[in-house]
């Protein structure tokens, strides 16, 4: 995984766009406010994006 400070979704960087680093398994991904909604109700749709991410539910 790239660890470079820009939002896992959209890729844009924190130049563009505040990001808020999550921690994740043994590593760490960024998201901006745009997409965080996404982790907490949709993470289905991160599949690909993060590993294991269809075992975690949305609420
Ligand atoms: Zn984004």
């Amino acid at each position: 995984m790239e660890h470079k400070k820009e939002c896992l979704v959209c890729k844009k960087t924190l130049e563009e766009i505040p990001v808020t680093k999550f921690y994740y398994q043994d590593s760490y991904f960024y998201l901006c406010p745009q997409h965080i909604p996404v982790l907490i109700h949709s993470p289905q749709e991160l599949v690909g994006l993060l590993p294991d991410v269809d075992k975690i539910r949305g609420v």
